[in-house]
């Protein structure tokens, strides 16, 4: 029989592809988004305990209610704006769930949906499942800033959902209140949804704040904000996100959250629920955590060849090697694996049409002696060639 693919150009993800080329290569990996350290005791022997205790049978399928109550609360503290755990609270595996669970319930055949490039690879896939096509407005480097006429122009009567992530992965560039302002006057009596993709909503550096939708009067009313405890807690292998919706909104994400994943691994969602209320500011102090490592890894590189390109926020920093070599970015990735033994992330698959750039994505979240040994093996590598 002849299969016919629904997705014939999609690969292995790029973050899957360069992990597996890490372990292959024996490279260090600072590619793929995860730390290298461990999560909070505390939180791990949370975890313990409630599975001894017995909270191993289906969690509900909106999320255990000890879990949305500390979501509830954490958003207060964070966004001044209250929200029902009952109606507007949905927790999913990881933030990737969410995304895809809010494309498929606002995405009809022949929709358009706008993104912005480079673009975290999970979004373009789900709008083409979902029947639709993605337009795609570049955000242009270095600042990789939005330009909200583009914007504008790319609107048509089939647009039905624009999606920002900020801070932004891969670029590193974090969208202010003056963009949201932009995109809310945009949106203005049309009927477009936001899907607001706020993994990263922690880390922004040098004194940012950041601008969630949440806290927008008229974007809260029409967006789904996506958010994830593996980015906050360190844990990003425990796989527990959660979307922030109205309840119009949160009902149609939960009917497609119902026959996906019906509903997330339970005792971590108690595990994560008992932290958090025994310790409601363990998120504090990120930012300037991930700053400590960002600065850390740009003052070893500087003056390498590999050029640290200003990170806004996310725990990645980008270099540019172009003063190292005119190969590709996906060629070059490919030779530091090889030769210096460190496995990054080239920015060219977080487009459809890539322009030519060197740029690569380096991820921060690692132990200080990974980021210090994986820039000496990059100057060496330079030093070489
Ligand atoms: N969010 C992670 C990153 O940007 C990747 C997650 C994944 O591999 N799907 O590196």
């Amino acid at each position: 029989m002849h299969f016919d693919s629904k997705l014939p150009d999609v690969g292995t993800t790029i973050f899957t592809v360069m992990s597996r080329r890490a372990l292959d290569e024996n490279a260090l990996n600072i590619g793929q988004g995860f730390p290298d350290y461990p999560v909070d005791p505390r939180l791990s022997q949370a975890l313990v305990d409630v599975i001894a205790e017995g909270r191993n049978q289906y969690a509900p399928m909106e999320g255990v209610v000890e879990l949305r109550a500390e979501i509830a609360r954490k958003l207060e503290t964070c966004y001044a704006q209250r929200f029902d755990p009952q109606t507007e609270i949905t927790v999913t595996c990881g933030g990737t769930e969410a995304l895809y669970d809010a494309i498929q319930a606002v995405v009809r055949a022949g929709d358009e949906v706008i993104i912005f490039e480079p673009a975290y690879d999970a979004y373009e896939p789900a709008v083409r499942l979902a029947g639709g096509r993605a337009i795609a407005i570049p955000l242009a480097p270095p600042r990789f800033g939005y330009d909200w006429d583009r914007v504008a122009a790319a609107l048509s009567p089939r647009t039905r959902l624009i999606i920002i992530n900020s801070p932004q992965n891969p670029s590193c560039s974090v969208a202010d209140a003056a963009d949201l302002d932009a995109l809310a006057a945009l949106l203005r009596d049309r009927p477009i949804s936001v899907l607001a993709d706020e993994v990263y909503e922690h880390v922004l550096y040098d004194g940012r704040r950041h601008a969630s939708v949440l806290a927008h009067p008229e974007l809260r009313l029409r967006s789904f904000a996506v958010f994830s405890f593996g980015k906050t807690l360190h844990a990003t292998g425990w796989r527990v996100g959660y979307c922030i919706a109205p309840p119009d909104m949160t009902r149609e994400l939960r009917r497609v959250h119902q026959f996906n994943t019906f509903s997330i691994a339970s005792p971590l969602q108690h595990a994560i629920a008992r932290y958090l209320t025994r310790h409601p500011d363990a998120w504090r102090g990120l930012a300037d955590f991930f700053q400590a490592k960002r600065d850390l890894l740009a003052a070893r590189l500087a003056g390498s060849g590999f050029e640290p390109v200003p990170s806004a926020g996310t725990y990645f920093q980008l270099v540019d090697y172009s003063a190292l070599s005119g190969a590709t970015d996906i060629d070059f990735a490919d030779r530091l694996i090889r030769e210096a033994k460190v496995a990054t992330i080239p920015l060219s698959p977080f487009y459809k049409n890539p322009p030519s750039m060197s740029l690569l994505r380096l991820c921060i979240a690692k132990r200080d002696d990974t980021l210090e040994q994986a820039a000496a093996q990059l100057r060496a590598f330079a030093a070489r060639i």
